[in-house]
Order: C-alpha cells, then structure tokens, then sequence
C-alpha cells in the first residue's frame, strides 16, 4: 500500500507510522529523520539543512526533492511506502506525482491527522526521542524506566526544535504551507480524515480500518 500520513507537527505522524510499518511490513519514510540523520553525520546535506530546522522554517523544496526520489528508488519500496513528513509544499506534493507515476507506484490513499492546536504545543514540548526511531511523551507515552528507550535501550533527549518558540514557528510553517495540501489531496479524492485527539491505540485501530481495504 501506498501512503502519505498527513498533519501538523506533533499529530502523531511518525508514532502511527513507527506502528504500521511493522505491521504492515513497508517502509517507514520520514524525512524528519532522514534530515536529522545527515545533521548528526555532517554530510554537505545535513549542513544546508541545519539552519532552517534549528528555526522551525522548511527546508528548501529542492532539498526535499532530491532525498524523496533517491529514497523511493530503493528496492524496499517496492513493497509500498509510508510516508511521513512528505509533501510539505505544492512544489514537493506535484514533484511527488512526478516520481511516482515514473516508478509505477500511485498514492491509495492520503490519512490526515487531525489533532487541535491547543493539544499539538502540549505533545510536542513533552516529547522524548531515541536514535533509534522510538519516540514517548512525559505523560501521554512515557518509558518504562524515565529517560530510557523500551525499544532498544538507549537514552531519551529533546529535539532542539521542540521548544515552544521553534513549535510556534513550526506551526506557522503548517498553516501557510502545508495545510494547503489537503485541498490538493481531497481534489484527488484521495484524502481520509483520522481523529488524532484519541489515545495512540485508537488511533492505530481507526487507521487499520481504512489501511486493510489496500491490503492485496
Ligand atoms: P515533526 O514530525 O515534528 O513535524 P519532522 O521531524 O517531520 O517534524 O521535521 C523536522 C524539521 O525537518 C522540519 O521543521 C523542517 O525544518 C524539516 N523538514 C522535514 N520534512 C520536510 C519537508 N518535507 N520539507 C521541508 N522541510 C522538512
Ligand atoms: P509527529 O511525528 O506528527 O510530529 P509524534 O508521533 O512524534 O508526532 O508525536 C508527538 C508527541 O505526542 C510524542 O511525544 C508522542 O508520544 C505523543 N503522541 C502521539 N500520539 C499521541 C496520542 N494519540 N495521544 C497523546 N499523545 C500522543
Ligand atoms: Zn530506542
């Protein structure tokens, strides 16, 4: 199956996809992580890309482009792909079209997050990460022990940029540039709306309903 799971910062995008994709059995795509990685390693990538995220401000288009199509010429995307965090911009949605109609491997289905405004600054200031991909919450998802990764044991942190003046920041970028996106989707026919506000299991349950009809 082939999927964009869309909505603001902290709807619970990569906490769903993380689940679906084990459960599904393809390919988790978030370019989030993808940036974060090149950041960490300092490749030439990662330090063009550096200075926007630290601000909240999008990457450029033409960044997001190239590291989509480069990631969906790999062979695990055969299988289908789950894609978080792409499109964020017009530019990158019609870039998107382009790459997959060369590949072979049309969108089914565009799920939209909906999660309030209110609720998003609260998510994403208490949200712990772990290199490994895993991510908690202080109180809505926290480890088991305080400051350690279930999953693979390592230790929690922060993200730089969730900090209430950057999540700001973030959240004008969504509402300007990304939440136009929906339109674009729902021209297509292609747009399902997801209840973010439920706890996470609900959440994975409403999304199975809808992903098990691409099952083949
Ligand atoms: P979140 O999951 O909290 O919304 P991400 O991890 O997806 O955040 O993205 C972190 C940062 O990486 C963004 O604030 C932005 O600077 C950059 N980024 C990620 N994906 C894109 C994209 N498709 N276009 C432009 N910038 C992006
Ligand atoms: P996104 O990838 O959309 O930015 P995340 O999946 O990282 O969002 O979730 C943001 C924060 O909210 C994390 O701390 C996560 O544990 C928490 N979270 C995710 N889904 C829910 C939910 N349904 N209810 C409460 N908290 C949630
Ligand atoms: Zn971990």
């Amino acid at each position: 199956m082939n999927v964009v799971l869309f909505g603001p910062p902290g709807a619970g995008k990569g906490t769903q996809a993380k689940e679906l994709s084990s459960y599904y059995d393809i390919p988790h795509i978030s370019t989030g992580d993808i940036l974060r990685a090149n950041v960490k390693q300092g490749t030439e990538l990662g330090k063009k890309a550096e200075h926007y995220m630290n601000r909240g401000e999008l990457v450029p288009d033409e960044v997001l482009i190239g590291i989509i199509k480069n990631r969906l010429a790999e062979p695990d995307c055969k299988k289908g792909y789950l894609l978080d965090g792409y499109p964020r911009t017009i530019p990158q949605a019609e870039a998107l079209d382009g790459i997959l109609e060369e590949i072979g491997m049309p969108l089914d289905v565009v799920l939209n997050i909906d999660v309030p405004d209110e609720e998003l600054v609260g998510r994403l200031s208490g949200r712990y990460m772990c290199e490994c991909g895993e991510s908690y919450h202080v109180r809505f998802n926290p480890p088991q022990n305080e400051g350690v990764c279930d999953s693979c044991g390592g230790q929690l942190y922060q993200r730089e940029d969730d900090r209430e003046e950057v999540i700001r920041q973030r959240l004008e970028s969504y509402k300007n540039k990304t939440q136009p996106l929906i339109d674009y989707y729902a021209n297509k026919n292609l747009v399902v709306h997801i209840n973010g506000e439920k706890d996470i299991n609900s959440v994975f349950d409403d999304i199975r309903v809808v992903l098990d009809k691409y099952l083949n």
